[in-house]
């Protein structure tokens, strides 16, 4: 069993749920950013388990410690996968939320419904010092709409239709979200491997 993980986020929305995820199992939740050693991770891979599995082996061998990262994004049918590994900066480098959105809108103008597929992936890894290294994946299937629609969340959540609720992810309680997410799905997974340890 291990006793602590390192997270390679500093996002403090995401520790704050590996912690309350991990609370049972006693295991003690930090963020890289008490590490500063770690230093710049590149993510330079092809895959979205290939961008976690960097992140993690990155860390755990800076900090000699178990370590895990994830890494997400929205994949459209119609452009073939894009944006993919691509997600957080489609609209180019320093861009927002927003210009993310009205990019994909536009490569979309004119697509009809049935050829709006889409759906967000979520890769996550887990690195030991001991050399073993474990993935998981979660995948949550909507449809892109026209506009955006709806305040909540963050990123392409306001576009990314779920038809058997009739919202976007945007108008989702994080509750509602987590429950069909690809992250949550995907944290579910990690959960379990870290359980059995
Ligand atoms: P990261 O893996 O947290 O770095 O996320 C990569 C990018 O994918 C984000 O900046 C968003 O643009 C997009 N993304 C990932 N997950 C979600 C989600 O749940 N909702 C909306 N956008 C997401």
């Amino acid at each position: 069993m291990i006793t602590e993980l390192i997270l390679a986020s500093g996002n403090k929305g995401k520790i704050a749920e590996f912690q309350h995820l991990l609370e049972e199992l006693n295991i003690q939740v930090q963020s890289m950013k008490e590490y500063p050693q770690i230093g710049e991770i590149v993510e330079d891979g092809t895959t979205f388990a290939e961008n976690a599995l960097k992140k993690a082996r990155a860390v755990c061998t800076a900090t000699g410690k178990p370590a895990l990262a994830d890494d997400s994004g929205l994949m459209v049918d119609y452009l073939d996968g894009a944006p993919g590994i691509y997600s957080a900066r489609f609209a180019g480098e320093g861009h927002d939320d927003t210009a993310n959105n009205q990019k994909v809108l536009e490569l979309m103008q004119g697509v009809p419904d049935k050829e709006r597929g889409a759906q967000f992936f979520c890769a996550i890894a887990i690195v030991l010092p001991d050399g073993r290294e474990f993935t998981a994946e979660g995948i949550c299937r909507g449809t892109l709409l026209h506009t955006l629609q709806g305040e909540g969340g963050f990123g392409y959540d306001p576009l990314f239709y779920v038809p058997q609720l009739g919202k976007t992810f945007a108008e989702l309680s994080m509750e509602e979200k987590n429950e069909i997410s690809h992250r949550g799905m995907a944290n579910r997974k990690a959960v379990e491997i870290i359980r059995s340890l």
